[in-house]
């Protein structure tokens, strides 16, 4: 059993991972912005499962804010997923928030974890750092972001090798890939067309021949719960390893609702990469991990839990 810190727990991947965390037995500070002065809005997960659960503490504070040396204490594994995420809004009058939640609260993670007992940092970075570089993406490979979000976390990756090539702060860094599965955030891609082919409406679908590399949410939560224990100063692509066209996800989707929906075409909007592809070789040899959920699977499941089934597995 280890004593853990989840930043960004209240989040559509965050509450996943503290339901795992606390599964196998581990007691978990679980932080969050979310509902505070702050950031007013409601979190995209939900922690209400655990909310009483013995080995859990939730804690409500912006990581810019918080106490962070004493909440680090006795902390062995900090898995930070706080973070503002989304390519598309990052433009403009936006890109100070990404800035602040992205880059200055890592940096003040770090400074707090040096200053005590250097936990290990599992951050959770993204597919978008690679942008416009050849596919399948490899962790070893270019970087060349183009959107803000992805400079922006680019940044905090090249900001916590700093930390550890300084201070010996233990670090890996994981690439998520297009997460989807029960809780989706309701600005990406499949949430929007799940709720569309529900109510019977239009879906937009930006670019032709877009593909893209989907996670199923377990299956991101199994590579994390794997990074505790990985080799420090190592990058991992979670990723599928497939690369999909983004036509054939909506039509399995209207496969999965029985109702497919009717299609507007658009350009494919500033930032948007026209595909992604995850290269996890070195995931399944160093993590032992292993997508063990099928595109189909993992709709069905984010569908049935849309319709209140709650089944999340
Ligand atoms: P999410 O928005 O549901 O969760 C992020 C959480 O971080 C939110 O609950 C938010 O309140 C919290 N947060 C933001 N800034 C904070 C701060 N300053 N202090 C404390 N809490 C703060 O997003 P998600 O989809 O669960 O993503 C989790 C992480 O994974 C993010 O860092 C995101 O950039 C990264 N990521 C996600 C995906 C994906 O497909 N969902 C892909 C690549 C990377």
């Amino acid at each position: 059993m280890a004593h853990v810190l989840v930043t960004g727990a209240a989040g559509f991947i965050g509450s996943h991972l503290v339901e795992r965390l606390l599964a196998d037995g581990h007691r978990v500070v679980g932080l969050d912005a979310a509902r505070s002065k702050r950031h007013p809005a409601p979190p995209h997960g939900n922690l209400a499962a655990v909310a009483r659960h013995p080995q859990f503490r939730q804690v409500t504070a912006d990581l810019l804010e918080a106490d962070l040396r004493r909440l680090l204490e006795g902390v062995e594994c900090v898995f930070h997923l706080a973070g503002r995420p989304g390519v598309r809004d990052s433009w403009g009058s936006a890109f100070g928030d990404y800035v602040r939640n992205n880059v200055l609260a890592t940096q003040r993670l770090a400074e707090a974890a040096v200053a005590g007992a250097r936990p290990r940092i599992v951050f959770a970075s993204t597919s978008s750092v690679y942008g416009t570089a050849p596919v399948p993406f490899r962790p070893d490979g270019p970087t060349r972001p183009v959107s803000p979000y992805g400079v922006t976390k680019l940044a905090a990756e090249a900001l916590l090798g700093a930390y550890a090539a300084n201070f010996d702060l233990p670090v890996v860094i994981l690439r998520y890939f297009t997460v989807y599965g029960p809780r989706q955030r309701p600005d990406m891609a499949f949430a929007k067309w799940f709720a569309a082919a529900n109510r019977g409406l239009p879906v937009t679908l930006y670019g032709d021949d877009s593909r893209r590399d989907f996670t199923y949410v377990g299956d991101a939560v199994e590579a994390t719960v794997r990074a505790a224990a990985a080799p420090p100063g190592h990058t991992y692509n979670v990723a599928s390893g497939l690369s999909v066209d983004v036509g054939l996800a909506l039509g399995l989707i209207g496969e999965v609702c029985g109702r497919a929906p009717a299609i507007v075409r658009a350009p494919r909007p500033a930032g948007d990469p026209a595909a992604t592809w995850g290269d996890i070789a070195a995931t399944v040899a160093d993590l032992g991990y292993q997508p063990s959920v099928t595109l189909e699977q993992g709709l069905r499941s984010q569908w049935r839990w849309l319709l209140g089934e709650a089944d999340e597995d």
